[in-house]
Formats: structure tokens, sequence, C-alpha cells
């Protein structure tokens, strides 16, 4: 069979990675930016360990970063401290560090069990990835997960939240009927929901932000808490293991 995986929160744990870093850089941004009043700024310094846990708290247990920085921000209170201009202006520096690319040092880790699950597949199933994002950033990511530089057939970065029109030209190109593909990412609605539209098999990873989603709202054919569990999935699924 086709599996189709997604790479962030899927295959590499980038949110626990990348959020703590993103945060540090917003909170010193505020911190640095010398357009808070002396007073504010001063107990703002003072406080930053807590201001650091209560926005990282916020973030992983948003939607998205944007929606945390927004909500956080805002109970900030900037506007009292500062003119609304400056207040935006902040919130606008803040988010364009949170979607920056991340510094090139910095050490991805693999979700438990990926290498492991890609090596135990590779020999008998045809394995892609498809990825929202940055192309030397993802590719970085995926450096941590290649043992072998064969074990994906194909990479696909792309720019776009709706992945339909790569998941079509994948089928097309490897020559698989919809339900002999399986679809493994964290995100319903960006991952999954083309690949159900098109008759594909989906497996949700409840990893990352995935986790937050409980269960029932995710009308996924198969969700998994263990990367190791889609392993049994793709053997045992008869009708998704003969190719054509
Ligand atoms: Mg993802």
């Amino acid at each position: 069979m086709l599996v189709i995986f997604d790479l962030d929160d899927t295959l590499i744990d980038t949110s626990s990675t990348l959020i703590p870093h993103k945060i540090k850089a917003c909170l010193d941004e505020i911190n640095d930016s010398g357009l808070i009043h002396n007073d504010f700024q001063n107990e703002f310094s003072k406080n930053i360990n807590v201001h650091n846990q209560e926005l990282l708290d916020l973030c992983m247990n948003s939607s998205d970063g944007s929606t945390a920085l927004n909500y956080y921000l805002a109970k900030l209170n900037l506007k009292n401290h500062l003119s609304n201009k400056g207040a935006n202006y902040l919130l606008d520096k803040c988010k364009k560090i949170y979607y920056s690319s991340p510094p090139k040092n910095i050490k991805f880790k693999e979700i438990e069990g990926a290498k492991s699950l890609i090596e135990s597949l590779k020999d008998n199933h045809d394995l892609v990835i498809v990825t929202k994002g940055n192309s030397e950033t993802q590719l970085q990511k995926i450096s941590h997960l290649k043992s072998n530089p064969g074990c994906f057939k194909k990479i696909i970065i792309t720019n776009e939240y709706d992945k339909t029109d790569h998941y079509k030209k994948i089928m097309k190109e490897f020559n698989y009927k919809p339900g002999n593909i399986l679809v493994c990412g964290d995100k319903f609605n960006t991952d999954l929901l083309p690949a159900k539209n098109l008759g594909m098999k989906t497996v949700h990873a409840r990893f990352g932000r995935g986790k937050l989603i409980p269960k029932e709202f995710i009308n996924s054919d198969y969700s998994v808490e263990k990367l190791s569990e889609i392993k049994d999935i793709v053997n045992n699924s008869q009708n998704l293991s003969k190719k054509g």
C-alpha cells in the first residue's frame, strides 16, 4: 500500500521543540522593545519566567500560535502602557517571530517510534511525505528521520494548507486506488479531510495539538496515540495491501 505522512507533530515532535524557543524570542522582543513605560517594563522583566510559562501553556493549548499571542498580548493590556500603534506593532512583530524559520542549530526530535515505523514499512510499502512549510526547515527536520535515503519515494513540501492536489498527483503517479492509500496526520481539516474526500483511509495521529481534540470530534478511520500502532493498521488492512 501507499502511506502518506504529514511531518510536523506526526513524525517530528515540532511543537515541543519549537514553541518554547519561539516564545522566549517573543518575550525578549517585548522586553527589549524600548516601547513600554518604565514601571511596566521593570515589572515585566522581573516576572519574565512567569510570563514564559504562562505563554507556553497558552500556546500548547491553543489551536495555533497566532490565537495564543492575540489573547496573551491583550491580557497584558499593553495599550495602557504604550500607544495603540505600539501595541499592534509588538503583536505583529511577535507573530512574525513566531512564524519565522527556526535557527539552523535547533535539534528536532522524532515522535517516539517514527524511525522504527518507517524502517518496518519501507520494504513492503511506498512511503511519501506531504508537509506544509519552508523547504529548508522541513528538509532539516526530515534529515533527523532518514537512516536510508530511499525510505521515502517522494517528499512534497508545500505552502498550501489544502493538500488535495498533492494527494491526487501522488495517487496518479504511484498508480494506487484511493482505498489502498493510508494518510497519517495530526490535523484533521488539512491532513485528513482532503484524503477522506478522495476516498483514502485516514489515521489521526494524536500528537502535538492533535491530542487536544477529543477523539469523537475527529472523523478519521483510525486514531493512534503511538506511532507503533500504525504498523498494525497497515499490516491488518488486507484491502489496503494490494496495489492497483
Ligand atoms: Mg502536522
